[in-house]
């Protein structure tokens, strides 16, 4: 066991800071974000760890399958699998604020536009 900070995202996932959650299984969790750039825009986080996707390795290899199916599941869930995007900003001067790794799920349904495409700047 290491001595590992808790993140944002794991003090969520351990009900310490609430959040809107759409999605949970044993090794993810899916929440609203807090600031959406898009209609519907959800953080889909795995349970472990993992502060980059670039820091992923091939032990991680399930949980990162297992994400992109998850993926697909809420996007039916939440009737976007039409027209959805998968974005993982990595490292800061991608944008990366939040150094638990998490896949950004960005849809604009037709009938709940918001934000034009060029707004979802993420
Ligand atoms: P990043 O910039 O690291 O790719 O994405 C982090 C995301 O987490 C941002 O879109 C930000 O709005 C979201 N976020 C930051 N703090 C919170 C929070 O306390 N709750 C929720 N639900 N989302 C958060």
């Amino acid at each position: 066991m290491t001595d590992q900070v808790d993140t944002l995202f794991t003090r969520i996932i351990k009900r310490e800071i609430p959040a809107e959650i759409v999605y949970e299984d044993d090794l993810c969790i899916a929440i609203n974000d807090i600031a959406p750039q898009a209609a519907v825009h959800v953080l889909l986080i795995p349970k472990q760890q993992i502060p980059r996707l670039a820091d992923a390795t091939e032990s991680e290899r399930a949980i990162l399958g297992h994400l992109m199916l998850v993926a697909g599941d809420i996007s039916r869930q939440l009737g976007v699998d039409e027209a959805f995007r998968l974005v993982v900003n990595n490292g800061a001067d991608a944008g990366q604020t939040v150094f638990h790794l998490h896949l950004h799920i960005l849809a604009n349904p037709k009938d709940s536009k918001q934000f034009s495409e060029s707004d979802i700047g993420i």
